[in-house]
């Protein structure tokens, strides 16, 4: 097991990262701010309590694998985890496992000296003799820690030799030796290599996390930052804490500039030096394109075009904006985290007004549009030309709606300042609102198909017809029904046909026929007379004495 005695003196002091920024030895935050700890680490959390884990039950095999795009931090962790693998005197404190910082290893460490922690980047040594280089090496015993630690750097770049002879030592590596491998593009190192490994994958970073930790650093040197210039250093970032840095590098050089005594970073200056539009735009655009307004989309597009901002950058804004409505819709509000409170609340207003339906419209057409604006001779026009059906579509009726029978009213919709077009939409055809009767069966089906139990109970049992014609129903009460039976009639067929009908009522005479039931159970009382009289049933009677027929059926 590990030393895990907590001791007292350590090169960390409790107020954790430096403060102050140095004058003449400033360097670069990313340097700076490189974390010591996994603690540190930002945004990697599995990752941490993994490894934390892993040390704390000194479970740890000979060889590990951090995965992930560039810039994300696997570097900076491999070197960490070096770092923790060699410290003699690893201590646990309030459940962090944390190298003590003032043994012989953890100095070299820290002044980047360390003699039994070998780096190489498999970019630029990727030949076998470079690896039978570092495996020479492993029959060394460590100098200054517990381990022989190899750091290779995007290891899918070494030869096919190359993996070969480092395989065997992974296979059976010597006690004293740790390979720790970084890459970019997991998918092509060698699964048997993957295998022998502990892999990790590190994420990219949501800017939820890393404007919380832009914000940190800038307390920590003392300078002022507007929440939305963060965010667009977050964003243009790219998930990336390295990259993210070196831009907060430039935006406080900039804000220094600006005031030497007061520095502030303000989004209209990361804009700038971001080459951003104001965010109001992008809101604009999107906003006109959710009310149907086809000239106001046009006009902001160009606007956005004047500026020098590629329409597939404002493509990607708007399906941005149409992902975070439609998360907002079905409840899921975790993509506003790190967001500044303006962009915040035009969403959260955005999505009182969109429906889910129409959302999801709009997601698909910027997807095919995005394809045909690539493809386009004059991307701009294409754009242009997407954005007038984006604003129509937004005008069209749910499916819903449809289904309710609410059509949108007729819409105006301005295509371009000289140009109106105006748009009816076509009406629901007569026949499918107004469905016809065609005679007294057609309502009995009618009345079925309503689920109207009770009034086709009526219609079977207490209702005579004398006449069906369109529009018009003569009917006869037997004795007992309800009196109010023609005016429910009516109302059904009024509601049913959407035309009025008369229900003209006939007094009850025996000479008006029977009710349909009685009609049914006249025609089963004569089949069954004639099925009895048949030769069949004569001779079954003859074998089989008081049988009776119960119920004749028609097969299909
Ligand atoms: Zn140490």
């Amino acid at each position: 097991m590990l030393p895990l005695e907590p001791t007292d003196s350590g090169l960390f002091s409790p107020s954790d990262l430096p403060t102050v920024r140095q004058g003449e030895g400033y360097r670069v935050l990313a340097r700076k701010y490189r974390p010591r700890r996994f603690s540190q680490v930002v945004g990697q959390n599995i990752l941490v309590r993994l490894i934390s884990q892993a040390l704390k039950r000194d479970r740890l095999g000979h060889g590990f694998l951090f995965s992930g795009m560039r810039g994300i931090g696997k570097t900076t962790t491999a070197r960490l985890l070096a770092c923790y693998l060699n410290c003699l005197n690893l201590r646990q404190t309030e459940g962090e496992i944390e190298p003590c910082g003032v043994c012989d290893s953890c100095r070299a460490f820290e002044a980047e000296k360390h003699i039994d922690i070998i780096e190489m980047d498999a970019a630029s040594h990727t030949g076998v003799d470079d690896i039978r280089e570092i495996l020479e090496a492993c029959r060394y015993r460590p100098v200054l820690g517990r381990y022989k630690v190899f750091i290779i750097d995007e290891v899918h770049m070494l030869s096919k030799n190359a993996f070969n002879a480092l395989l065997k030592t992974l296979e059976e590596p010597p006690e004293h030796v740790k390979f720790i491998f970084a890459t970019t593009e997991i998918q092509k190192v060698l699964p048997t290599v993957v295998s022998r490994c502990l892999r990790f994958d590190l994420k990219r970073l949501d800017p939820a996390v890393l404007v919380p930790y832009l914000q940190d650093i800038c307390t920590k040197e003392t300078i002022k930052a507007d929440p939305e210039a963060l965010l667009l250093l977050a964003q243009a970032g790219g998930g990336s804490a390295r990259d993210s840095l070196s831009l907060l590098d430039q935006a406080i050089l900039l804000a220094e500039q600006q005031s030497q005594e007061n520095p502030c970073i303000q989004a209209q200056d990361v804009g700038q030096m971001l080459g951003l539009l104001d965010r109001k735009a992008f809101h604009t655009l999107f906003e006109a394109i959710l009310q149907g307004d086809a000239k106001a989309s046009v006009e902001t597009a160009q606007s956005l075009e004047g500026e020098g901002i590629d329409p597939l950058r404002v493509m990607e804004e708007l399906s941005t904006f149409v992902h975070h409505l439609s998360c907002l819709k079905v409840g899921v509000k975790e993509g506003l985290l790190g967001m500044s409170v303006e962009e915040k609340n035009f969403l959260e207003h955005k999505a009182q007004q969109a429906e889910l339906p129409t959302l999801g419209r709009l997601w698909q057409m910027l997807l095919k549009g995005r394809e045909e604006v690539e493809r386009a001779a004059f991307p701009q026009r294409a754009f242009e030309m997407v954005l007038v059906r984006l604003a129509y579509v937004t005008t069209l009726p749910t499916p819903d709606q449809l289904l309710k029978g609410a059509a949108s009213p007729k819409k105006e919709i301005a295509v371009s300042p000289t140009i109106q077009i105006k748009l009816t939409p076509p009406l629901p055809s007569q026949a499918s609102f107004s469905p016809l009767l065609q005679d007294f069966k057609g309502l009995i089906e009618a009345v079925i198909a309503k689920r109207e139990g009770l009034l086709q109970t009526h219609l079977l049992q207490d209702i005579v017809l004398v006449t069906f014609e369109q529009g018009r129903l003569e009917i006869s009460l037997k004795p007992g029904a309800p009196t109010d039976l023609p005016k429910r009639l009516q109302a059904f067929l009024k509601d049913y046909t959407g035309t009025s009908w008369k229900v003209i009522l006939v007094p009850f005479s025996e000479n008006l026929g029977p009710t349909l039931s009685e009609k049914k159970a006249e025609q089963e009382r004569l089949i069954k007379e004639k099925v009895n009289a048949h030769p069949i049933l004569e001779k079954a009677r003859a074998f089989f004495p008081g049988v009776v027929l119960e119920e004749v059926k028609t097969l299909p």
